[in-house]
């Protein structure tokens, strides 16, 4: 086993790994190059709402079981309560049709044969249809694999795929809808119950697990960029920061758990993803109405998704690369009167903030899923973490936990 153990990057990869190599008894540096703490999943004093709000509203299901330990292990298991039944609510702003799809708990999909549990205008017989996407063929996008139209499509298919995979379903990597349709719908209402971190991502996930790692020993550097890793033979032999630098030791190791962009700048010939989808979020600072559900899909609209927060409603837009350049008082305007049609509410604009995160997620075509490496590199100390190394699930923070673990496990076994 290593004596000492450098992450590099802070995300929920890099904390993963160093959580479940801290519990192994190593001895743990985290390196992270900005001032704060858990990447793409963070959350941030904004001056414009005058709130705390999260950099995009992040759901995670009832059967992201790597998720759910890792809360486990950090002690914030109950900062996720677990609602009572898989069910979602939807509006169609075409139609005004409302909807709850309710699942059922167990593995036999009861749902699909009730009118009133399952997608309106849907027949049982659609359902089965799908399950040509259960175990597709390789390399295949969605679009070559089931028929992206019709109702089941549109009111079920698009928006759980479109929020999964981050890319319009038809271009999609049918291997990682399968994967995630495998993990959730297939497994019942057991594993689909929606999860929000009602007090924001840093409070739930980031904060109990910095107050974690410090308990474990382990130390947590910020603003402390790796800009190069030295090789010698076939091993790392020291860390670049800059300013300085670090000699590895015989038995240390590293895990590198930044972003693609940024591993293929520090290793020599890694393949990785080079293309990526936007995600857009738009934040007010407004009491949600009462009875409003926590989560609400919205169809035939920009906006995808609402979700309910104390004096705040915050809207998702997956795969938003065509919203990068809207002007933003022009995109608060069009999704807050999407907001009024779908909650009833009649206020005129509340003050607002559009959160666009470019490189969201690695663009989850079959092409790019191709180019996702695994944990282990031709470096006999180095190992790789990251939503888009290759995990068989799309980028998501179930994704990023496992690859956490994963990595931990590679550089426990190292000699
Ligand atoms: C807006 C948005 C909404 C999302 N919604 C969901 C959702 O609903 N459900 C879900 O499951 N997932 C969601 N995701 C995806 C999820 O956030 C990511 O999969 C996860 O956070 C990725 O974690 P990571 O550790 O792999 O990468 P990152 O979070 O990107 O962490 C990498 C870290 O490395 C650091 N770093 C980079 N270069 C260096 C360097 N040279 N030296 C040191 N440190 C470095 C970075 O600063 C960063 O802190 C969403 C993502 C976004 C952006």
């Amino acid at each position: 086993m290593p004596r000492t153990l450098h992450i590099i990057g802070a995300g929920l990869a890099g904390l993963a790994a160093a959580i479940a190599a801290g519990k192994r008894g190593q001895c743990v540096i985290v390196h992270e190059a900005t001032n704060f703490v858990g990447g793409r999943c963070r959350s941030f004093h904004d001056a414009a709402l005058g709130m705390v709000i999260d950099n995009g509203n992040h759901l995670l299901l009832s059967g992201n079981h790597a998720a759910l330990a890792f809360l486990r292990d950090i002690g914030a298991a109950q900062k996720l309560p677990l609602p009572a039944a898989a069910a979602f609510d939807f509006i169609d702003l075409a139609s005004r049709a409302r909807w709850t799809l309710r699942l059922s708990e167990g593995r036999v999909p009861w749902w699909i044969f009730d009118a009133a549990a399952r997608v309106p205008g849907t027949r049982a017989l659609d359902y089965l249809k799908l399950g040509r996407l259960v175990f597709p063929p390789a390399g295949k996008p969605v679009g070559e694999v089931v028929a992206c139209s019709g109702p089941l499509y549109a009111r079920l298919v698009e928006p759980l795929l479109l929020a999964a995979l981050n890319i319009a379903p038809p271009l999609g990597s049918a291997k990682l809808a399968a994967a995630v349709i495998r993990e959730t719908l297939l497994l019942g209402g057991a594993a689909c119950k929606p999860l929000v971190a009602r007090d924001g991502l840093s409070a739930t996930l980031i904060e109990p697990a910095l107050a974690h790692l410090a308990q474990q020993g382990a130390q947590v550097r910020l603003g402390h960029q790796l800009h190069a890793l030295r090789f010698a033979d076939d091993k790392v032999a020291a860390l670049d920061f800059g300013a300085d630098s670090i000699a590895l030791g015989a038995d240390d190791a590293v895990i590198l758990g930044v972003p693609p962009y940024a591993a293929t700048a520090l290793v020599p010939e890694l393949a990785a993803p080079t293309e990526f989808r936007a995600i857009v979020n738009a934040h007010f600072r407004i009491d949600p109405p009462v009875g409003q559900p926590a989560i609400l899909g919205v169809l035939n609209a920009t906006t995808e998704w609402i979700f309910a927060f104390p004096g705040r409603l915050s809207v998702t837009i997956s795969a938003g690369d065509r919203l990068i350049d809207t002007p933003r008082e022009s995109l608060a305007r069009t999704i807050w009167d999407e907001v009024r049609a779908a909650t009833g509410l009649s206020a005129a604009l509340p003050p607002w903030q559009i959160v666009r995160e470019r490189r969201a997620t690695f663009a989850a075509t079959p092409a790019q899923d191709a180019r996702r490496p695994g944990p282990v590199t031709r470096w006999r100390n180095l190992a790789l973490a990251g939503d888009w190394t290759d995990t068989g699930l799309p980028a998501t923070i179930e994704g990023a936990i496992r690859s956490g673990n994963r990595a931990a496990d590679v550089v426990g076994r190292m000699g």
